[in-house]
């Protein structure tokens, strides 16, 4: 009986601990970033291209002669307040969105372009990205290897990444003339990377590589954190390589990580040791 007592006790303390932990995990680091995340702030580049940082992944609307192009969808609110901007300027041309994945930040706004083109990677199947989106809303056009729009303004490059790297099929999308790269959650800005499922860190320096000199882009909207300049590919490359390094030699590895203390991030799953992590299986 008396041992009956004892384990009972343990095992609500484990259960109080738990639940404290869970309490200061959520407090602390997921209702700032939930709070962060949600924040939208709207960057017009110029007269036809509009940034949309936050609220999501951060999401680009783009006027053009024959159409409006809107890259991810976001989630919640900003993504009602994304589509009605894109309807509002679009003065009835049609509305092609492009994902630069399928993860929830960047799809979360979808079904609202029901009956749109939606553009997708290509190494995704159709099962999959009802599984991973809930959304029974698919892609009208999966891009294997490239897709090119060309219009009196501008040329649009729309290139599927051919390894997994932040997922199986991610795409970036490339407007020539402005030479500004969205690259979807393959590059972010002072944020660590959630590296899950398919995700493969290795896979990560591949697609950034096979990018660095694809095109001459000057401008970059990473898929989270503020648009930039090159600086920004090039700083988030130095990381992904700094925790492969991290991985390969532990006795750098703190110095490495006090590179990017001030990087947003939540412990376990989106922080630096997580990437190391995925760096050494
Ligand atoms: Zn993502």
């Amino acid at each position: 009986m008396k041992l009956v007592k004892t384990i009972l006790k343990i095992s609500a303390a484990c259960i109080v601990l738990f639940l404290l932990g869970g309490f200061v995990y959520y407090s602390q680091y997921i209702k700032p970033f939930k709070e962060q995340m949600s924040k939208t702030m709207l960057v017009n580049f110029d007269m036809n291209l509009m940034v949309v940082q936050g609220g999501g992944g951060n999401s680009g609307i783009l006027l053009l002669d024959s159409m409006v192009l809107v890259i991810d969808s976001k989630m919640y609110e900003a993504a009602k307040e994304l589509y009605a901007t894109a309807k509002k300027i679009s003065d009835n041309k049609p509305i092609v969105l492009v994902n630069t994945h399928y993860h929830p930040d960047h799809v979360g706004g979808n079904d609202l372009y029901s009956g749109q083109t939606i553009i997708a990677g290509g190494n995704y199947s159709p099962q999959q990205w009802k599984n991973e989106t809930g959304s029974a809303n698919l892609p009208t056009i999966w891009v294997k290897d490239s897709m090119v729009i060309e219009t009196k303004s501008e040329k649009i490059s729309i290139l599927n990444i051919p390894n997994a790297a932040h997922t199986e099929s991610d795409i970036v999308v490339y407007l020539h003339n402005k030479k500004v790269l969205f690259t979807g959650d393959l590059v972010l800005n002072k944020q660590v990377p959630m590296i899950m499922g398919a995700g493969n860190a290795p896979g990560y320096l591949t697609a950034l590589d096979y990018l660095r000199h694809r095109y001459p882009f000057s401008t970059v909207v990473p898929g989270h954190g503020n648009m930039g300049s090159r600086k920004v590919f090039d700083t988030f490359s130095q990381y992904m390589l700094d925790m492969k390094e991290a991985a390969e030699h532990p006795e750098k590895k703190d110095e490495l990580i006090s590179k990017y203390s001030d990087w947003t991030h939540l412990p376990f799953f989106m922080s630096h040791n997580a990437t190391i992590r995925k760096f050494k299986l």
